[in-house]
């Protein structure tokens, strides 16, 4: 016999796993599904997990509704108040602080694990949250009155609608037909987490040069010494390269590729070179299910900003789904599913739009391009305007919609 619920979400990684415990909270009964068996086990610091992400304040304010973040925060969480950014072919850099929008902080850093981790944990204790993982999608059916989902164990779920969160590989974005506009953005991100010798001082540092796009990421300090998380962004060629280096030779490239400004003493976790891939589907809803998260679109992470606008998926999804329910209308009616699509889609193609433009102008080393770029990041720095407008739209407090 089928179990009953309000949604599934398939897929319980950070952006479905949270989805999950907003709509808990609002007592929708929820069947939260997963592939992976969904126990993390955390590493010690100071080998910090090689996945980190920069997590904005629209961000932590949902993880504090979802009642996660005061978890994640005991368990080594980096803010960061300072970013500077840098042309390593030219003499243009921003600075961007926390004090110019009187922030207490730009964001903040955590390991990837440690977010699933809390998310999961807090899911599991939710008496309207069923978790059913180590159990893929095996088929599926949709229609106007509603979803049924077998499971590859044979267990039969039914809801008025599914959410997909199965991230970027979304096996119900492709069955149910959904079109995306993809490439290749021609890189790859080799990430790890890297020891320096001096402070980070709770800066994001960025380079962009010869050497591809080099985020330094901070991480917190143990016993006076220093980690950043590195996201080395190269076409996949050099990525090759760099992965068949030894450690220390890694550490020198590394060292040059952020202008000399750190001295790196070591790698302190496996590398690993991940292909970035920008995707965005033409739509995000069709009756009976919604797409959140990487299933929706994935983007260059040059600016930190993947989970964090799904994360606005699910704050959007969660507000529409929740009054439609109040009102008695079907979650899976087309007509509800869209007004998400509204709310979510222009906001996420703007940012597509500015990472592709971004890694593009940064790709180039022609000389007259260099120059004006350079002499725009100067102009750039100087207009505190533009700055504060900037960062409001990276910390989510403000859309391009
Ligand atoms: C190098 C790099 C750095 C990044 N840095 C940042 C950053 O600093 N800040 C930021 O905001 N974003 C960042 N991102 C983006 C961010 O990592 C992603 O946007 C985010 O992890 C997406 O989460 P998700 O839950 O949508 O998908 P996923 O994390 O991919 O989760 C999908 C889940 O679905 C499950 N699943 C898949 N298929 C099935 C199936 N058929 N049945 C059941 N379960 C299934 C999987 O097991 C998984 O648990 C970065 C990305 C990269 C590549």
């Amino acid at each position: 016999m089928a179990k009953q619920y309000d949604l599934i979400i398939v897929g319980a990684g950070m952006v479905g796993a949270l989805a999950s415990i907003l709509f808990a909270k609002s007592s929708l009964r929820i069947a939260l599904v997963d592939k992976h068996h969904g126990d993390y086990t955390l590493s010690t610091p100071p080998a910090y997990d090689s996945r980190v992400s920069a997590i904005s304040s629209q961000s932590k304010s949902l993880l504090e509704e979802a009642g996660v973040w005061q978890g994640i925060a005991q368990n080594r969480v980096a803010s960061y108040d300072n970013m500077v950014v840098w042309d390593g072919l030219g003499d243009g850099y921003i600075d961007f602080d926390a004090q110019t929008t009187k922030m207490p902080e730009l964001g903040h850093l955590v390991e990837n694990a440690v977010l699933c981790e809390r998310l999961i944990s807090q899911a599991r204790s939710s008496t309207n949250i069923d978790l059913f993982f180590n159990d893929g999608l095996d088929s599926h059916e949709l229609d106007e009155f509603g979803a049924k989902v077998v499971l590859s164990s044979g267990l039969v779920l039914e809801a008025q609608a599914v959410i997909a969160a199965d991230g970027a590989m979304s096996k119900l974005r492709t069955e149910n037909a959904f079109e995306t506009l993809e490439w290749d953005y021609g890189h790859s991100a080799i990430v790890a987490t890297i020891e320096i010798h001096q402070s980070h001082e709770n800066t994001a540092w960025q380079s962009f040069g010869e050497e591809g796009i080099l985020a330094f990421l901070p991480l917190p300090s143990v016993d006076e010494r220093h980690f950043v998380s590195i996201v080395w962004s190269v076409p996949p060629s050099e990525a090759k390269q760099l992965m068949a280096l030894d450690d220390d030779t890694f550490c020198q490239r590394l060292h040059y590729a952020m202008s000399k400004r750190f001295e790196v003493l070591g790698v302190m976790t496996a590398r690993q070179s991940i292909p970035l891939r920008q995707r965005h589907a033409k739509h995000y809803v069709k009756t009976g299910i919604a797409l959140i998260g990487d299933a929706a679109h994935t983007i260059h992470p040059l600016a930190g900003q993947g989970a964090n606008l799904g994360f606005s998926d699910v704050k959007s999804l969660v507000e529409v789904l929740s009054k439609a329910h109040k009102r008695g209308e079907s979650l899976g009616a087309g007509k509800v599913l869209r007004r998400y699509q509204r709310a979510r889609m222009l906001d996420n193609i703007a940012m597509a739009a500015g990472m592709e433009a971004f890694k593009r102008l940064f790709s180039t080393q022609q000389p007259l391009i260099v120059q004006l770029r350079n002499g725009g990041m100067k102009r750039f720095n100087q207009n505190l305007s533009l700055k504060r407008k900037l960062i409001a739209r990276a910390a989510g407090l403000s859309s391009f919609s």
